[in-house]
């Protein structure tokens, strides 16, 4: 799911990437302002690692809303086509569309899930991005 926000630099004001693409997204939990290079954070991105149990939840019960709601693209292609062919629009025609759809967007949201999951552990894997998410106070050091 995507939601288009403005976001802007606390410290200059000058617009930051323009748009935020994934609302409540793993991923890079701040921006470096190109204008004033301060550090932007954002509450509604972070590493799955870093995200506490309520962000895990909401983030899953997110991708479980949409993959239901995509999963209607199914039955929307099954009644285009009983259109086009003159098929009965049964009942049965919408449970086995609307299954397929089902089980087509759960593989690619678990997919795109997993994806997201294996690049956010190589981020932190990165001793830099690791010092950096220190400075900010997104994680503490375990050794102090
Ligand atoms: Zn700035």
């Amino acid at each position: 799911m995507s939601i288009y926000v403005q976001r802007r630099c606390w410290n200059c004001k000058e617009i930051l990437h323009g748009y935020t693409h994934d609302y409540r997204a793993i991923g890079v939990p701040f921006v470096q302002c190109e204008s004033c290079l301060t550090y932007n954070r954002y509450d509604h991105i972070n590493e799955w690692d870093l995200k506490n149990t309520f962000e895990k939840l909401r983030y899953i019960g997110v991708v479980i809303w949409t993959t239901i709601l995509y999963a209607m693209i199914g039955p929307i292609i099954a009644l285009g086509a009983a259109q086009l062919f003159g098929w009965d629009k049964s009942n049965r025609l919408f449970l086995y569309s609307y299954s397929a759809g089902l089980l087509i967007m759960t593989i690619v949201s678990t997919g795109l899930f997993l994806a997201d999951l294996r690049t956010s552990r190589e981020r932190l894997r990165d001793q830099h991005y690791i010092d950096t998410l220190c400075k900010l106070k997104l994680i503490r050091r375990r050794d102090s």
